[in-house]
């Protein structure tokens, strides 16, 4: 039996952007790596999968793991299982990750949300080593999240959509309305660079260090992590929150009182 350092694995970073494609063993052994934009279904899967061929001719993988934009279908059980599903990005909604590759690869595939499969690379050599249950947060052009639970990936009847929680908004100190097209202010609508673009009509990466920027959004990133809810999908009370429907389905719940912040 192979030591678990001879092993190589294939490795995906499937993005809305780019594609990375590796592979290795560890993040200190990477033997190849490439990367390309993100284009139609059809050309960039065959980019990645004529990558891993040419790879498999010098040496046999064990197999691919692929962290993915989403949403995905991963529901063993489902006919559609490794599928993109309903992404407002064109053309790859219903494109099937894990029979594309294990078809023309012909070993396995296993397939998670981009951010679990950080959360899982956090915990294996990262920030998160020595804990089982934990949650993995990234700030970019959204907020999205992935996590752990005694040692165990986040599943459920959809993925844990932690960008869109409820955060206080006072509007009269930030009158912007929020970004989400879903519920305007809650944190990703706030928060996320989308929303930090739309405010200030700049790239975040172009607000100057002391920018007024930047303090409201350390607010509002501190705010959702002092949420006392965080991740437990509530249900109704006075907070301004949603609650989860069996359908996996968020709504906003009752207000007692009509928000300031519409
Ligand atoms: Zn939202």
């Amino acid at each position: 039996m192979k030591k678990e350092s001879n092993r190589l694995y294939g490795g995906i970073e499937a993005g809305g952007t780019k594609f990375v494609c590796v592979v290795g063993s560890s993040p200190d052994n990477i033997t190849a790596q490439t990367q390309f934009p993100t284009t139609n279904p059809k050309e960039t899967l065959s980019k990645a999968a004529a990558f891993f061929k040419k790879e498999m001719k010098k040496t046999p993988l064990e197999a691919i793991g692929i962290a993915s934009f989403g949403p995905l279908d991963l529901n063993l059980k489902s006919k559609s299982y490794g599928c993109i599903t309903t992404t407002p990005k064109a053309d790859w909604a219903d494109t099937n990750l894990v029979n594309t590759f294990r078809d023309v690869l012909g070993f396995p595939v296993f397939l998670d949300t981009d951010v679990n499969g950080a959360a899982l690379g956090e915990q294996k050599w990262g920030a998160a080593q020595g804990l089982d249950t934990f949650i993995y947060l990234t700030v970019g052009t959204g907020i999205g999240g992935g996590g752990m639970a005694n040692g165990k990936l986040m599943h459920g009847l959809t993925h844990p959509e932690m960008g869109h929680i409820l955060v206080p908004h006072d509007i009269k100190k930030d009158p912007f309305k929020g970004s989400c097209p879903f519920h305007k202010d809650c944190l990703e609508g706030l928060a996320s660079g989308m929303a930090m673009e739309k405010r200030w009509g700049k790239l975040p990466k172009d607000l100057p260090a002391d920018h007024k920027a930047w303090e409201l959004e350390s607010d509002y990133l501190a705010r959702g992590g002092d949420e006392p809810d965080i991740g437990a999908f509530p249900t109704k009370g006075n907070h301004r929150w949603w609650h989860y429907e069996k359908a996996g389905i968020a709504e906003r719940s009752p207000q007692k009182s009509e928000s300031s912040a519409q």
